[in-house]
């Protein structure tokens, strides 16, 4: 049985397609600067560019997130 880690109550639910997982809201790996996962973009409020990852969920996948906590796991001095 999976556990479900999901924000309903955020006023911004759901962030992102296929949702599974809000454990990182903010990406860990921010800016990945992985061109198959995001890409710059022009901002107007900042006056520059900056990475854009509106279309990726990659850190919103469970899969995704046991893996990290497993490396955290792994090497972590207790
Ligand atoms: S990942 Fe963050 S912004 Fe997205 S729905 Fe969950 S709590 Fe809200």
């Amino acid at each position: 049985m999976q556990i479900k880690r999901i924000n309903h109550l955020c006023s911004a639910y759901p962030c992102h397609s296929g949702l599974e997982d809000c454990t990182f809201c903010y990406c860990p790996f921010y800016p990945c600067l992985k061109a198959e996962l995001g890409s710059y973009i022009y901002s107007e409020n900042l006056k520059k560019e900056v990475w854009s990852c509106e279309n990726c969920n990659v850190v919103h996948k469970q899969k995704t997130v046991d893996k990290i906590f497993k490396l955290i796991r792994e090497n972590t001095a207790l």
